[in-house]
């Protein structure tokens, strides 16, 4: 396994850490509020100020506002000296980026993935997409901390490998070893979900809090779940997989091949495939219309347009989506009890007809007053919330708080 960089490896003590932490949160920030905050003495907080200040991962800033002697120098993270590339793996594209230690993002490449792609060919695929956003950047390997990846599918974080990966048919993929191999800089691999929770605890809604759920609801439906504001990923990577969740024993056939499961009631392609069949029932609708002798082309999208424009079976569609997603959220509020719930991926985009039926749909189900009111938002990350949720893995681990 490729480690983080020399200065970043010495300099993972527990105070130092803790230093870290509280100049990222709070920058720009003296020493002396430092030394308050962490009730470490002056001088050892001016010992690891002065580390840091060698290793470039702080500077100094433009001076602070004096309580009336001279006035301080404030320290801040010094975004721009260190980059970390974000790989999103998706089932027909891959997203590259290149972004600074505020998750800003300054070089972003996006390419179609090549359909029926087998294995060593994706490999290189991304290979290449790697090597040409560095190209592009301009930047020295030195200045890149590693590289992170959200990828769709089951993955084994802790070898890096993608076990399974549905929407490209591939099964295996050891992504940790062949870029570590090419790059020869420490690259972590998690579930796209999951990373996108870390983006969200990094970057996101999920900052300060220390439980909540990140659920994206796409061509699948899956959970990032943060606890203690780690991520939890079970004892055999499919923690989050709450798509397959039953929610109607009678219900449709999934692409699992169970029945009734939430993903099959509430992803993009099945309400989709819900749609065109009350359309082929002869239910009225405008995409029938629009969609006139191609209705397999209508997609999640099409229904949330046609919704908007108040096609009314569209519109009770989403509502029917609604409901199904609330149950099942409330399963995972009764099982996790969550502060928050954190919606992304298309169907978050169906607005305010599909979150105040599952809003609704919780209100109804869930317990106890408060876990009725549990706080539901919609990402604010938008389409780079695995990508940044892949660059938050790099920085989680030269963040992290470890005694050595
Ligand atoms: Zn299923």
């Amino acid at each position: 396994m490729v480690g983080l960089k020399g200065s970043f490896q010495s300099m993972r003590s527990l105070n130092r850490s803790l230093i870290l932490h509280i100049i990222r949160q709070n920058g720009p920030i003296s020493r002396a509020e430092i030394a308050r905050q962490t009730r470490l003495s002056p001088p050892a907080v001016g010992n690891i100020v002065s580390g840091l200040l060698d290793s470039s991962l702080i500077c100094e800033s433009k001076q602070g506002v004096s309580s009336g002697g001279r006035k301080p120098v404030m320290l801040m993270i010094n975004s721009r000296q260190f980059f970390i590339i974000g790989l999103d793996i998706g089932s027909f594209q891959l997203k590259a980026v290149i972004s600074d230690l505020n998750g800003s993002i300054f070089k972003k490449i996006t390419r179609r993935i090549p359909q029926n792609i087998e294995k060593e060919q994706l490999i290189l695929f991304i290979k290449d997409s790697v090597h040409d956003l560095k190209e592009a950047s301009d930047l020295t390997d030195e200045a890149i901390m590693g590289i992170g990846i959200g990828m769709h599918g089951v993955v084994d974080w802790e070898n890096g490998i993608s076990l399974f990966a549905p929407n490209l048919g591939l099964r295996d993929i050891p992504l940790k070893e062949e870029l570590e191999l090419e790059f020869q800089m420490p690259v972590r691999v998690e579930n796209d979900v999951s990373a996108q929770a870390m983006g969200e605890l990094w970057f996101g809604n999920g900052s300060g809090l220390d439980t909540f759920v990140c659920i994206n609801v796409g061509r699948g439906v899956g959970a990032g779940v943060i606890v203690d504001r780690k991520l939890h990923r079970g004892s055999s990577f499919i923690s989050g997989e709450i798509g397959h969740m039953a929610i109607d024993l009678k219900g449709p056939k999934c692409t699992c091949g169970s029945h009734g499961c939430l993903q099959s009631f509430t992803s993009g392609p099945s309400l989709a495939e819900a749609v065109k069949r009350k359309i082929i029932l002869g239910n009225q609708s405008s995409l029938s219309e629009e969609f006139s002798g191609n209705l397999s082309a209508i997609d999640g999208e099409a229904i949330c347009r046609a919704a908007e424009n108040g096609d009314v079976l569209s519109r009770s569609a989403l509502r029917q989506a609604g409901r199904y997603l609330g149950i099942g959220i409330t399963n995972l509020i009764h099982t996790i009890n969550p502060s928050r719930i954190i919606i992304g991926g298309g169907v978050a985009n169906a607005g305010g007809l599909l979150l105040n039926a599952m809003k609704e749909s919780i209100r109804q189900r869930a317990l106890t007053n408060h876990a009725k009111e549990t706080e539901i938002e919609l990402s604010q990350l938008g389409g780079d919330a695995t990508v940044l949720g892949a660059v938050s893995l790099i920085l989680d681990e030269m963040f992290a708080v470890q005694d050595g």
